[in-house]
């Protein structure tokens, strides 16, 4: 595989729901092995790349809440999800063979290293792949917005949101055949559009630090490696007007 020249260094999102494949909860071991498998070919190409992983196939703060739950406990139980998932990509790396180092946003130190970023910075530079977990380690924020923070921290070239589908649509594409796909979106386009992608505080920090965002299937064969090496019509790229 080779990489765009453009992407050095890499912050791929992954939602919990997509790794829990057909099941209705948890974790689904087939997923995350060829997650592992996809994110070597991209490593083995020399990029530099970092994880954020959400929680959702365990645990989401917003349900707690509705369900009565204070809210700042349930996102703190949401937090611990993401920690799960985590441990369960790093041990699927490392059995791929790729070094890698799980860093919380809320330290637990038997378990993975606390979030240090020059830590994580030099991690990537001697070619771990570095998964950050707990989100931002704050109650009230989802891990899109960690993803968005980490990759300014990290100074990452493209944020990638690997989704359920191919990228951004102007409707729900599993419930609405009429809708279309864009290949391309401003930040300004997404938030006036109210367009279904990342929550607005993280496309507001990818906007105001210039990170494009890409968005692409999950699920599609050798995604990953596909939507790097820059073949059309297999994702949708937001960037800034300018
Ligand atoms: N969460 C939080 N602060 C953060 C990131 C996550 O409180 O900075 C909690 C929140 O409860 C959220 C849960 O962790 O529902 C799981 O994250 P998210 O819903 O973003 O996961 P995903 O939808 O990507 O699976």
């Amino acid at each position: 595989m080779t990489a765009q020249p453009s992407f050095r260094r890499i912050l791929l999102k992954l939602s919990g729901e997509g790794l829990m494949g057909q099941q209705e909860y948890g974790l689904d071991e087939r997923v995350v092995e060829r997650l592992a498998k996809e994110i070597k070919v991209a490593h083995d190409a020399g990029l530099e790349i970092c994880l954020v992983i959400g929680g959702g196939n365990i645990f989401r703060g917003v349900t707690g809440a509705t369900r009565g739950m204070d809210r700042a406990t349930a996102d703190h139980m949401g937090m611990l999800a993401t920690v799960i998932n985590a441990l369960a990509v790093q041990d699927a790396l490392e059995r791929v063979g790729i070094p890698c180092r799980v860093q919380s946003a809320i330290p637990m130190s038997a378990v993975c290293e606390p979030y240090i970023r020059r830590r994580a910075v030099r991690h990537m530079e001697k070619g771990r792949v570095v998964i950050f977990a707990a989100g931002t380690g704050n109650p009230f924020f989802t891990t899109d917005t960690a993803a968005a923070l980490r990759a300014a921290e990290m100074n990452c070239d493209v944020l990638m949101k690997a989704t359920q589908v191919d990228g951004v649509y102007s409707d729900d594409p599993k419930t609405n055949p009429d809708a279309v796909r864009y290949d391309r979106l401003t930040f300004t386009e997404v938030l006036v559009k109210g367009l279904n992608v990342m929550d607005a505080s993280a496309i507001a920090l990818a906007r105001e630090n210039n990170i494009p965002i890409l968005v692409f299937s999950l699920h599609a064969e050798r995604s990953l490696g596909r939507v790097l090496e820059g073949e059309k019509g297999i994702c949708t790229i937001i960037t800034r007007e300018d």
